[in-house]
């Protein structure tokens, strides 16, 4: 028995299953298409897997928590942070600032999570632009526009005015599905989740060089 052979092997198997820096997964998509309840529902059931909480300036609705759904805060405190270079992506959406605060996802990704961003198609842009690190961009699609109008509609917790804004924006947003590595569409919640904890399991299987985390430019 050559032994070298055997250590070579070894070797191999050990890297494989050294628990490495996680992912960045970004998920994107059309405001109303279930991005939140979909990641809400296969964050619990998959283990090393955390979300990113953005910081936003626009006003809570009825029943969302400060530190659970936003971090809600004011123009003059985010635009304060921006400065400071504190958000790994920023981004205006209908008049209101969003942004993922940069040290949490930095530190979960060295523990080893894989951390989920569920941000706006700009937002995945910037990311894409400055942060080359293993991350993987899935996009949301809904069944239909109808079905999209009518989740909106349904959610009751935007104005008539604002669900138009919204709906405005979708055929800008859907062009860009080329540039994604992944698409769901969001026609089932079983079947959309599936296809995310799929995404996931195959990502963390893929074969890749170990880097270390960048800085962001
Ligand atoms: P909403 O006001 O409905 O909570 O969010 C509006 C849009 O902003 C959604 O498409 C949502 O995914 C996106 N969004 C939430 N947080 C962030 C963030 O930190 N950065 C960016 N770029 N978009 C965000």
């Amino acid at each position: 028995m050559d032994l070298s052979i055997d250590n070579h092997i070894d070797n191999h198997i050990r890297r494989a299953k050294q628990i490495e820096q996680g992912s960045l997964l970004v998920i994107s998509g059309p405001s109303g298409v279930g991005k939140g309840t979909l990641v809400k529902q296969v964050l619990p059931q998959m283990e090393n897997l955390t979300l990113s909480v953005s910081m936003t300036t626009r006003s809570p609705r009825p029943g969302e928590v400060h530190g659970e759904n936003y971090f809600f805060v004011s123009e003059e405190e985010f635009l304060s942070l921006k400065a400071e270079n504190a958000f790994l992506e920023a981004a205006v959406y209908n008049g209101n600032h969003y942004g993922t605060p940069k040290p949490f996802v930095l530190e979960q990704m060295q523990a080893g999570h894989d951390v989920i961003l569920e941000i706006d198609v700009q937002g995945a842009a910037q990311v894409r632009a400055n942060f080359d690190y293993k991350t993987i961009q899935i996009f949301v699609l809904p069944p239909s526009h109808a079905e999209l109008k009518a989740r909106l509609e349904n959610r009751r917790t935007e104005t008539v005015e604002i669900i138009d804004q919204r709906l405005a924006r979708v055929a800008k947003e859907v062009a860009e599905l080329p540039i994604y590595d992944y698409y769901i569409i969001n026609d089932s919640l079983e079947r959309a989740c599936d296809d995310l904890k799929a995404i996931i399991r195959a990502e963390r299987l893929r074969v890749r060089a170990q880097a270390p985390l960048p800085e962001t430019r």
